[in-house]
């Protein structure tokens, strides 16, 4: 494992420590014989408890207690990190897999990043407060990291605080960000951010947006209106919509994403704040109940708080002693 690899397993370990807590402490899963545990209804009694406390919802739940039950697996916890790994991983692979099946003859010199979008452009859009701008900023460093050239648009034209918010990371980053005017039509400036990344051969474009509840219907519909205009401005693009996601906010925020999905398809779900919760367990009805990839997970403010999801490192992060 790289340098970075074993200090993101330290960052999410230590961010996934509230619900750690919850699922495996509470649970009386540690320091615990657990051989024999199919016939040791207190503990499993105990571990349903703990999943529902963790927000992992009633199906999961019962799903993930059967297959635990009718495991092969002499040690429980080794059987419960099969079951929640199984419940993450999207039973489809929405993801384009490399079929090339070819091993290249040199390596290069920057890996690509695991969550390669599959275009050029990305919007992000979600609830204000959940971390989206932060997020853009923390996204752009781990493209820029993984070799591609970035630019931002401020697509958030309602708070000025936000393009300018968005602008200190660009410097900071060295990212171009285009600008609209404040209370100017959020479109324009996506169609100038869309037409200037076609101009510039830029690799990725992430488009921020004002925040909104799903309830605003004008708002849903300008969201539709940013997507067209990306599109006019160059062909096929946006490749993806990400919504941004404050775990904190739990079942109540998973409610809104089904919401967003229905106004405007979403190609991935950012789930930010981790570190601030014990119900880090939502990540098991997002996946199964809104049908749409995790793309990347944040566990704190730090720029490399912010990686890809793999459904492995996040399981074992939630259970390794
Ligand atoms: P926006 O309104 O959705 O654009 O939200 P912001 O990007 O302004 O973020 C709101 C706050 O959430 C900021 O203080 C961020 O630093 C904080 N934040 C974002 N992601 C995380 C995270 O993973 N953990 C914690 N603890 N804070 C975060």
């Amino acid at each position: 494992m790289t340098g970075e690899g074993t200090n993101w397993m330290t960052r999410l370990r230590g961010g996934l420590q509230k619900t750690r807590i919850q699922l495996s402490t509470n649970a009386g899963l540690l320091g615990r014989d657990l051989r024999g545990y199919g016939r040791n209804a207190d503990l499993l009694d105990d571990l349903e408890a703990a999943l529902l406390a963790a927000d992992v919802g009633g199906p999961a739940t019962a799903d993930i207690l059967s297959s635990v039950q009718s495991s092969r697996r002499a040690d429980l916890m080794a059987a419960l990190s099969d079951a929640l790994i199984e419940q993450l991983e999207p039973k489809k692979a929405t993801e384009a897999e490399d079929t090339s099946g070819l091993t290249p003859w040199f390596q290069p010199t920057v890996q690509p990043s695991p969550v390669q979008p599959a275009g050029h452009v990305v919007m992000i859009i979600g609830v204000n407060g959940v971390g989206k701008t932060t997020t853009i900023a923390k996204l752009g460093q781990h493209y820029m990291e993984h070799g591609q050239s970035v630019m931002f648009a401020a697509g958030d034209t309602f708070r000025a605080a936000a393009g300018a918010q968005l602008e200190v990371w660009g410097d900071r980053l060295g990212v171009p960000v285009i600008q609209g005017r404040e209370g100017g039509d959020p479109a324009a400036v996506a169609f100038d951010g869309a037409s200037s990344r076609r101009a510039r051969g830029t690799d990725l474009l992430l488009v921020d947006t004002a925040g909104r509840l799903h309830n605003q219907t004008n708002l849903m519909q300008e969201l539709n209106k940013v997507h067209r205009v990306i599109g006019k401005a160059d062909a096929g693009e946006p490749a993806e919509v990400w919504m941004v996601l404050d775990a904190v906010t739990g079942q109540n925020g998973l409610q809104q994403a089904k919401k967003f999905n229905e106004a405007i398809p979403l190609t991935g779900v950012v789930v930010t704040k981790l570190d601030g919760t014990a119900k880090g367990g939502i990540l098991i009805p997002i996946v199964r109940e809104l049908g749409v990839p995790i793309k990347f997970i944040g566990v704190g403010e730090q720029a490399h708080d912010l990686q890809p999801f793999n459904a492995h490192e996040f399981v074992e992060a939630l259970l390794a002693e």
